[in-house]
């Protein structure tokens, strides 16, 4: 079997061949790839080529593609059994590492995706203060949950309209969105809102419009506004825990939200997403309280031992200086090559994690994101992914880099990254 062949016939049985649409390679065009095999920081596909990965999976891959330690304790606990429907011990043992490692959760639920954290949190934060609205900023993604999945109408401070067809406009109309990084506007959408706000949800540091930095004041800004109007804060920490440090971005920026989500690394490549906080929110929830919230595989015992080890290693290796000093590593080559091929571009990076913008104008927001030639980073992509390197496939996402990338995997990124944008 080879790519064409399999996704010829993916394309009969699943829509676009897919089962996460990004995947389809729609954004960049051409055909998409099919991976059999990861090992370290390298990829196969179905062809039998071989990539360097930044793609990471979309971020859970830490440690890089089967780990010895994580492919070890998996493997050990499948001989015990695949699922039980009651607890089991890893969903303590992980429960006791997110507690110990995110600076504002004391308790927390397991669920099994990011979205379904996302949902999870914004229902409990309207049944913990009897409102309605939700705020949240112009293009941060949070998963595919209605409420969450809205754009912004036109003005700077407004209400949602529905983000795909099959959300109600009802539902849409009750999400505020502001532009990212806006501290009037966010200001504005309080003193109009204020009373009805139940809570704000942010990519502290967003990864979904690709790579931008909040700005300096802007997340307590957030915090502040929140406490004062009683509104709830939660923090997406989706791809930013676990990533930009041990407590991730509420550690790195010192600012705590009231509940925080988490998925991507803290399952270390296997289904996982939480919601937590302090005890006496995460108590509102059912059955110790009222916020009703289940799930028949939620704490599968193979996902907690895959997602504890992943954490485990984290906190005792505490990798962070060092996959910094890769990324920075990485960037400034990138950067040295598309200069010199008189490219325009900017690069955006935080700890292990990156983007490249083909435009000339700083991102700090997705209005400014979009000025990006998607023209060219369609070409930079295929002609990367020709030479043997994965970057996710779209301009508006991020590039990741794990432990697993040593100086090697670097140096040889580097040098076919020059080779391919050198047949740009
Ligand atoms: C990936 C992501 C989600 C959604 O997680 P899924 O596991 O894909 O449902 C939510 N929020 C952020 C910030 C993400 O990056």
């Amino acid at each position: 079997m080879n790519n064409r062949k399999i996704f010829k016939e993916a394309l009969g049985l699943l829509p676009g061949g897919v089962n996460s649409p990004v995947r389809a390679f729609k954004a960049v065009g051409g055909e998409p790839i099919v991976l059999t095999k990861g090992k370290g920081y390298r990829v196969w596909d179905a062809d039998g080529k071989e990539y360097i990965d930044f793609l990471a999976s979309w971020g859970p891959l830490i440690l890089g593609h089967a780990h010895p330690k994580v492919v070890k304790a998996l493997r050990q606990e499948l001989e015990q059994g695949i699922s039980f429907g009651l607890t089991n011990p890893h969903e303590v043992r992980l429960a006791r590492l997110v507690v110990e490692m995110v600076p504002s959760v004391e308790m927390v639920r397991f669920v099994n995706s990011g979205t379904e954290a996302t949902m999870s949190a914004v229902r409990l934060a309207r049944g913990i203060t009897g409102r309605k609205l939700v705020l949240k900023f112009d293009d941060c993604y949070h998963g595919h949950y209605d409420s969450l999945l809205v754009s912004a109408g036109s003005g700077v401070a407004t209400f949602g309209i529905p983000g795909t067809p099959g959300i109600p406009e009802d539902i849409a109309g009750l999400t505020l969105v502001v532009p990212y990084n806006d501290e009037e506007a966010l200001e504005e959408a309080f003193k109009k809102h204020g009373e009805d706000i139940a809570c704000a949800i942010v990519e502290p540091v967003a990864g979904n419009m690709g790579v931008v930095i909040p700005k300096k004041s802007f997340l307590s800004k957030l915090r502040e506004l929140t406490r004062a109007h009683g509104a709830l804060l939660i923090f997406d920490e989706v791809i930013t825990g676990f990533r930009l440090s041990k407590g991730g971005a509420q550690e790195l920026f010192s600012v705590e939200p009231d509940i925080t989500c988490l998925g991507k690394i803290l399952g270390g490549g296997m289904p996982v997403g939480a919601y937590g906080g302090r005890k006496e929110l995460m108590e509102r929830a059912a059955p110790e309280g009222e916020v009703y919230q289940a799930g028949t595989l939620s704490g599968n015992p193979l996902a907690m031992v895959c997602g504890a080890e992943t954490l485990r290693t984290l906190r005792d290796t505490e990798p962070y200086d060092e996959l910094e000093q890769k990324m920075e590593k990485l960037a400034e080559g990138v950067s040295s090559i598309l200069k010199d091929k008189g490219l325009p571009f900017r690069i955006n990076r935080i700890a292990s994690m990156m983007t490249v913008f083909f435009t000339e104008k700083e991102v700090v927001d997705f209005s400014s994101a979009k000025t990006s030639d998607t023209e060219l980073f369609s070409r930079f992509f295929k002609t990367l992914l020709g030479k043997g390197v994965l970057i996710p496939p779209s301009q508006f996402e991020a590039w990741f880099i794990s432990t697993a990338h040593d100086e090697d995997a670097l140096e040889e990124a580097l040098s076919r990254i020059q080779d391919a944008v050198g047949s740009l």
